[in-house]
């Protein structure tokens, strides 16, 4: 019952994250259009599930670099090649497509008010506050501040606001929540954020306009629609580029013209990024955004939870994951759905006995975990010896690390997954080792079934990938 109960989840899981890839795949050149405009983002977090993903600063999927360790805990120096391989690409990035833009690094800690703070630090907020401080400090200490911009904050998880430190000797702070609270008489929802005019005119822009089905931003803000922006992922890419777009509009005027933004919002904001010493311009537009996003978005959330069921809200506001997710590539999962434990710090073990204590915590010793091991490809896969070079055998090796913390009494499923696509594509590991996990725990779908060595091809695989979307998403 147990195994069968367990198979159904990862099965519904996967029906879920197939949907939602493809919408990703279908919205691509909208995404690469947000990206004209935005600057290049590194975000580093806790594995902590409620500071999962990129929503709360307004970005569609795959358009953040993300670093995790427990309370934020991570190893920034030269020696930890993982670390700067990741950066280094994105700074790679920002050089070629941004140019004049250096990329960003934002190193978050996260607070709650009402519930958990971060277990790692005890929910002592100065001490994770302190922790991010110090990780910028020792960025900016190999760095070059035209190349990466590197600023420290906190994420407040009841309502997902955001407070950013910038490192221009007169200490700036930009609170999102303390901004919300000064103008509390003005802006108390989120269409409020924006002036009348943007959010009643038809949206002109073809490239935008194609996906929103005729609606306006006032429609796709409006909480008696369901605040669709915020609950639906076409969209929210959608209404992410236009907004993106528009306020790089008002960066590139110097402020001056001004048609989308709550005029007194955007003089509080715009004065504060204006007097930070040494900002690179051109990151003022992409910072811009973002805090005007998040207010937004912490107004939804402030709207949102009151009206949650004791149950709901428990579950959002405390640890609500439901399964332990080991390796990359799930940007695409919901916040509070999963437990993260990252590769590539050196000790993989030690990453997932953290999740094994936020297992034990939250479901006790009952409950036998799940979880999912996934590999990112960045290229492509076109021969068995590139399958089993990036893919089976780091599943191997995983599949070994998760026996070694968790022994063989686990509910685990092997994917691998594209980079620029995010569909986890479920395959078999073959190696039994000392201790194997009992096939009726292992999830039994395979993509590459039956395939012999010399049919791993690029455009077998392809077909193979095609058919398991078609048919996980008819299930
Ligand atoms: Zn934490």
């Amino acid at each position: 019952m147990e195994n069968a109960d367990a198979n159904k989840f990862f099965a519904s899981y996967l029906k879920k994250n197939a949907v939602e890839a493809l919408t990703i795949s279908r919205m691509q050149e909208l995404i690469e259009y947000f990206m004209e405009s935005a600057a290049r983002l590194c975000v580093s977090k806790c594995i902590d599930g409620r500071v999962h993903g990129s929503k709360g600063k307004g970005r569609p999927p795959k358009s953040v670099t993300f670093f995790r360790g427990e309370g934020n805990i991570v190893d920034v120096g030269p020696r930890n090649a993982a670390f700067w391989d990741r950066l280094y690409k994105v700074i790679l990035d920002a050089k070629m497509n941004t140019p004049g833009t250096p990329a960003l690094y934002i190193a978050l800690g996260h607070k709650s008010h009402s519930g958990r703070g971060c277990a790692k630090h005890e929910s002592q907020d100065e001490v994770a506050l302190a922790t991010v401080m110090m990780q910028a400090h020792r960025l900016r200490q190999q760095t070059n501040p035209d190349e990466l911009y590197v600023i420290h904050g906190m994420t407040e998880t009841d309502y997902m606001s955001e407070c950013y430190h910038f490192p221009d000797g007169k200490k700036t702070v930009i609170d999102t929540a303390k901004i919300i609270e000064g103008l509390k008489n003005t802006i108390r929802n989120p269409d409020d954020v924006f002036q009348e005019g943007f959010l009643s005119q038809p949206i002109s822009d073809p490239k935008i306009a194609k996906w929103i089905d005729g609606k306006t931003a006032g429609d796709l803000l409006d909480g008696r629609k369901g605040y669709a922006m915020f609950n639906s992922l076409q969209y929210g890419i959608a209404m992410e580029t236009l907004l993106m777009r528009s306020i790089a509009g008002i960066a590139a005027s110097k402020g001056k013209v001004n048609k989308v933004i709550h005029p007194e919002l955007f003089k509080i904001v715009w004065g504060k990024l204006n007097n930070i010493k040494g900002l690179p311009e051109g990151l003022r537009g992409s910072l811009l955004y973002q805090i005007i996003f998040n207010i937004a978005y912490s107004l939804y959330k402030r709207k949102q939870i009151p009206n949650m069921s004791q149950e709901e809200r428990v579950k959002e506001l405390d640890h609500g994951e439901e399964l332990i997710c080991f390796g990359d590539g799930f940007e695409l999962l919901s916040r509070n759905s999963a437990i993260l434990a990252k590769i590539g710090r050196g000790d993989n073990t030690e990453a997932l006995r953290t999740a094994q204590n936020v297992w034990k915590h939250r479901f006790g010793e009952t409950k036998t975990p799940k979880i999912h091991m996934n590999i990112e490809v960045p290229g492509k896969i076109t021969s068995w010896n590139s399958f089993t070079s990036y893919v089976l055998n780091k599943l191997e090796t995983m599949r070994a690390e998760v026996i070694e913390v968790f022994g063989t009494n686990v509910h685990i499923m092997a994917t691998y997954s594209y980079e620029d696509r995010k569909m986890f594509l479920p395959v078999q590991t073959l190696i039994y080792g000392r201790q194997s996990i009992d096939e009726k725990r292992v999830f039994p779908m395979n993509i590459v079934e039956g395939m012999q060595s010399h049919e791993y091809t690029e455009s077998n695989l392809v077909l193979r990938e095609r058919d398991y979307a078609a048919a996980i998403c008819a299930a």
